[in-house]
């Protein structure tokens, strides 16, 4: 099961417009900001920077010119960002605190893109250093309160959200949050940690060393694989990891019996049955390779996915195809009540019986698996690619696989009828 709590805020920062003010220091310096600030007006950022840079080349000690320049920075870098291109954007700002190392502004938003980015450490380092230039912004507080969490710190993350939600009590998404992450702490208070070369495990501390080492070799080896199968991609580390034993993961993540683990920007999964026995080494494989597949997922496509590709690809990838599997699907399409490949992208998931949800992970896998065999693992990852970029799914699904979902549902019907 995948479930994204939230999604990061687009990064779009206010900007403080440009004035056009005769800097010291010649005419044409003055006019050379000027056509600067009319360029940022329209909009034209490009030629914005451009002109600002020139500026700033001659009088680098202007306030005006270094504020101009680094708004001109942000506005682009913003751009880039909805556009999907974090890279970019994270390049222009970080140039943004060289012109203007005291403004918190750019320090908050390149925090927001590099979680984004997943790089949690980069995103506490400029979030840490937009409060200590100017503490109390509650979005830089609530920023750097997510980026604890996502380091599993949780005490710290704690700290930033009560103060964000007692100066702001109206922040509902993040109420909830805190409380997420106030249940979970309660439970993994104790618990112990163990740091490999990409995963940062987090686990009950009397669980035997030889249950931890096959956790941790199984993760490292979806590492590898996974990676590679979607095209070279590596998230940067620490990729947390959490293991509970099994009233330990009800009670930290409120997941129905059915539910084996999750992943919500970590992997939660518990080590043992509801008897009480150790889960057998198989089932933990597959089931942590189906969450790995969600890190590698987000990281490939970002938060855009639609979730049969995302929960189709986690199966295809850790289990095969079983003779069963087949027949249900079989039963599925000749039954014709099947739902589109559009419906089953508009339905949540989360609100489905198991056995329904069960059904649909299967219309999901078969979609891509239909996907995979054909065209190749090379497409699956362009795909994710074009998603990461903001396109609509049908129209990267029309670029990648020159078919919108009609033919795609008549393709996948024709293979089960
Ligand atoms: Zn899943």
């Amino acid at each position: 099961m995948m479930r994204l709590a939230y999604i990061l805020l687009g990064g779009c920062l206010a900007l403080v417009s440009s004035v056009a003010v005769a800097a010291p220091g010649g005419l044409k310096t003055v006019d050379i900001n000027n056509a600067g600030a009319d360029a940022y007006n329209q909009g034209d950022y490009v030629r914005a920077i451009d002109l600002f840079e020139q500026a700033y080349d001659r009088e680098p000690n202007s306030p005006i010119i270094r504020r101009n320049l680094c708004n001109a920075y942000q506005a682009r870098a913003d751009q880039f960002a909805r556009s999907g291109d974090l890279k970019s954007a994270v390049r222009l700002l970080e140039n943004a605190t060289g012109v203007e190392p005291d403004n918190p502004s750019p320090r908050v938003q390149l925090g927001a893109y590099y979680l984004r980015l997943n790089d949690v450490d980069a995103a506490i380092r400029h979030l840490e250093q937009a409060i200590t230039i100017k503490p109390g912004d509650p979005d830089a507080h609530e920023l750097l309160g997510e980026a604890y969490y996502r380091d599993n710190d949780l005490s710290s993350a704690r700290a930033q959200w009560e103060y964000v939600l007692k100066v702001d009590p109206g922040r509902t998404a993040l109420a909830e949050r805190y409380e997420k992450a106030f249940r979970e702490e309660s439970v993994e208070t104790g618990f112990d940690r163990w740091r490999s070369r990409h995963f940062q495990v987090t686990y009950p501390p009397d669980v035997p060393a030889e249950v931890r080492g096959t956790v941790i070799q199984i993760l490292d080896r979806a590492y590898v694989e996974i990676g590679r199968e979607l095209g070279g991609v590596f998230p940067p580390p620490p990729i947390h990891a959490i293991f509970y034993y099994a009233g330990q993961f009800s009670e930290a993540t409120l997941q129905q019996s059915h539910v084996g683990a999750v992943y919500d920007g970590k992997i939660r999964a518990p080590l043992t049955l509801d008897n009480g026995q150790w889960i057998p080494e198989p089932e933990l494989r597959r089931r942590l390779t189906h969450e790995y597949v969600h890190v590698v997922v987000r990281q490939a496509g970002g938060p855009g996915v639609p979730w049969w590709v995302n929960e189709g690809l986690a199966e295809f990838l850790s289990r095969p195809t079983t003779s069963q599997d087949e027949a249900r699907l079989r039963q599925l399409f000749q039954a014709q009540n099947v739902p589109s490949l559009r419906e089953l992208e508009s339905v949540n998931i989360n609100t489905l019986s198991p056995e329904d949800s069960a059904l649909a992970y299967l219309h999901a896998r078969a979609a891509v698996e239909m996907l995979w065999n054909r065209f190749g693992r090379g497409r699956m990852a362009q795909l994710l690619q074009e998603i990461s970029r903001n396109k609509p799914v049908e129209q990267a699904l029309q670029e990648v696989y020159r078919r919108n979902y009609r033919i795609l549902d008549r393709d996948l019907a024709a293979q089960y009828q």
